[in-house]
């Protein structure tokens, strides 16, 4: 059985279709690779599938739950604690330094304060970041940046990390170092992830590849 699975989704903006019958799985564990032109819905398939977009139809299974149907209560209660999101840039928060913005998923969740911020550091040590930790977002480089994003992704636990050109905004060796570190560690943990990227050095990082056409996954034959 599959850990999320979308369904014939449609979303619309303002006459404008994004998904237009888009279906996919996400395998517990497993590293998924959206791809596709831009324009052509990875965006929207990635926001539907984290329970931030709701669709106009269709549906999202995750684990005996229909998302799709959920209040904005449990919607957010899951981004919290089964959900970490990884965007292209400016996902920090700029007046707090590198080790609050990994500890604050944990004081939402409840963690004392000195508790949080001990287990922030280790997850910064493990991205190579710990150096940085009293340093604000401004002050740090894209790769850093985009490392501690991945901390804070990874910091609560979360059954899938969903990011969404993660790399886009980073030189070669930047890019080749955030992934290395996010398919290091989501395969340590356990954790599925559903990278979208039109880039193909960084989707070779993944499990399998799901191609986007028009608002459609297209079938595995035509991926081949
Ligand atoms: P991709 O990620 O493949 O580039 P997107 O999912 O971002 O594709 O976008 C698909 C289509 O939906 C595009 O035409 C885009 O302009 C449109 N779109 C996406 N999000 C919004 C939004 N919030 N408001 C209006 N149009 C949107
Ligand atoms: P990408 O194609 O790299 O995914 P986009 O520039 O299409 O990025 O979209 C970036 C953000 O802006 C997304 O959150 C998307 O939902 C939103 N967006 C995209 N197109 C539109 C639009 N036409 N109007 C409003 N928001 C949009």
């Amino acid at each position: 059985v599959p850990l999320l699975a979308a369904r014939d989704l449609v979303k619309t903006y303002g006459g404008n279709p994004a998904l237009r019958g888009a279906s996919a799985d996400l395998y517990a564990g497993e590293i998924l690779a959206v791809t596709g032109p831009s324009g052509s819905g990875k965006s929207t398939l990635l926001h539907c599938l984290a329970g931030i977009v709701r669709p106009d139809r269709g549906s999202v299974g995750y684990r005996g739950e229909r998302l799709h149907q959920l209040s904005e209560e449990r919607l957010s209660e899951l981004r919290r604690t089964d959900f970490g999101v990884v965007f292209q840039f400016g996902q920090l928060i700029p007046e707090l330094t590198a080790v609050d913005n990994v500890a604050l998923p944990l004081l939402l969740a409840g963690t004392a304060r000195p508790a949080a911020r001990e287990r922030a550091g280790e997850w910064l040590e493990r991205f190579g970041v710990r150096g940085q930790q009293d340093q604000r977002p401004g002050e740090l480089s894209g790769g850093q940046e985009q490392r501690v994003a991945l901390a804070r992704a990874l910091v609560t636990g979360p059954k899938v990390v969903f990011a969404d050109e993660p790399t886009g905004a980073l030189d070669c060796l930047a890019g080749e170092q955030v992934m290395t570190a996010l398919v290091h560690t989501a395969r340590e943990c356990g954790t599925a992830v559903v990278l979208v990227t039109h880039d193909d050095r960084t989707a070779a990082y993944a499990d399998r590849e799901i191609r986007m056409s028009d608002g459609a996954v297209l079938p595995a034959e035509v991926t081949a």
